[in-house]
């Protein structure tokens, strides 16, 4: 089959097996090439694992750290007349880097918020590992079921109390325009909370806890992301800001509970990129092709494997890591300084259809969207015909 990649809206629904081998086999590169972890985990769980900051954290304690990893994540495996999604094919890729290695890896795909899962997770760890050492919790998913319940519940990007007129960029149409955003009811606030907020992380913590699985001084964290005055109306103070916040609460209530054991629970505040959650927010694609131009521009830019590197070693792999007043484990202030944000708000005031192109980084926006799907990676050859049919 010739994989070319097929984009609809905000997605591409197919994705290239050796392009996404080959952009893992970069990252890991990457993480060799800036030395290895001191004081580093050496049993990791990683809920979330295929994509994104959660395949970056992997390839970090894995290839850095030389951690054992067990993965979770749900992706699509492929069909012979359809290929699996990309976090699939970045799961077999790192499994046979982590193979080469001689790195213990294994990956459970399926819904992480199920009791299940959890339970297979229980089992592939006494069976494997033993007791974890970090657990990361990088799960970006537009609904829950809840596993007592069995009720569906759905997150919303929409503010809170307000509308909300902003511009936009339709990656679709190439197109700069405003929208107005309607604001979210009390219900779905609920929802989204129930979705992306903290109750599913302690759920993990507590199985593991009840299955005696967690090391003494285990270190776990959840990801957030903390913007400024420009992403507040659509991300801090919208609905998905709202579940961000009950992630404070949970890492608390981690501490809390678990403090026989001295767990510490973070939640970690990393910068604005393109992954395939954030491609789905409105606004973001606008703000993240604008913050790549100005953070080249002064020499910050950073992708998830950069990001993560610096979080394992600057605060992760600390006895006590420094945190903020939020008691945060804070990663983006090269993006949140008051100059950087000054001259983002400047090209936000700014841009309009005609001049986008050339005031923001576009092109690096979409190189790096492309990426996400094993496209537009140096080297890959995407004449050549591929077998889809890739397993782990
Ligand atoms: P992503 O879409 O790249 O990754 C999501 C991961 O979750 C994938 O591995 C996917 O398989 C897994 N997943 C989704 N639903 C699942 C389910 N039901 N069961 C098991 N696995 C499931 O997203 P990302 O951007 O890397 O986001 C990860 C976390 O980082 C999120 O909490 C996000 O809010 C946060 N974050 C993202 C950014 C950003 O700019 N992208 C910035 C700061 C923080």
């Amino acid at each position: 089959m010739i994989v070319k990649p097929k984009i609809r809206g905000f997605i591409c629904t197919n994705a290239h097996p050796v392009g996404c081998a080959a952009s893992v086999r970069q990252q890991i590169e990457y993480v060799k090439a800036q030395g290895a972890l001191k004081n580093a985990p050496k049993n990791v769980l990683v809920i979330g694992s295929s994509t994104g900051y959660g395949l970056a954290s992997r390839i970090t304690a894995a290839f850095a750290g030389g951690a054992n990893t067990l993965g979770v994540c749900f992706e699509k495996p492929p069909t012979d007349r359809k290929t699996g999604t990309a976090g699939w094919y970045n799961t077999a890729g790192f499994h046979t880097e982590a193979s080469a290695a001689g790195l213990y890896a294994k990956t459970l795909n399926g819904d992480a918020f199920s009791k299940e899962l959890k339970q297979q997770v229980i089992d592939t760890l006494k069976a494997d590992m033993g007791k974890v050492d970090l657990v990361i919790y990088s799960l970006a998913s537009p609904r829950r079921t809840d596993p007592e319940t069995g009720e569906v519940y759905k997150s919303t990007l929409k503010p809170v109390g307000q509308a909300y007129k902003t511009k936009t960029y339709d990656t679709d149409k190439d197109q700069v325009h405003e929208i107005e955003l309607e604001p979210a009811n009390q219900d779905e606030i609920q929802q989204t909370i129930k979705v992306m907020g903290g109750e599913d992380w302690e759920l993990w913590l507590d199985a593991l806890d009840e299955a005696d699985l967690l090391a003494d001084n285990c270190k776990t964290t959840a990801y957030t992301y903390v913007g400024k005055e420009l992403t507040w109306p659509i991300y801090g103070q919208a609905t998905i800001g709202k579940a961000k916040e009950d992630l404070d609460r949970a890492a608390a209530s981690i501490v809390k509970t678990k403090s026989d054991k001295k767990v510490q629970a973070y939640v970690s505040s990393l910068k604005a990129l393109v992954t395939q959650a954030s491609s789905a927010i409105p606004v973001m694609p606008l703000y993240i092709s604008l913050i790549y131009k100005v953070m080249k521009q002064e020499g910050t830019h950073q992708g998830c494997i950069e990001q993560i590197y610096d979080l394992f070693t600057d605060k992760l792999t600390q006895s006590k890591p420094e945190v903020d007043e939020m008691g945060r484990l804070y990663m983006n202030t090269k993006e949140t300084n008051d100059a950087t944000q000054a001259k983002i708000k400047q090209l936000w005031d700014q841009v309009t259809q005609d001049n986008f192109h050339d005031l923001s980084d576009y092109a690096g926006y979409h190189h790096e969207f492309l990426k996400l799907f094993g496209f537009d990676v140096a080297g890959v050859d995407y004449d050549a015909d591929v077998n889809p049919l890739v397993e782990w």
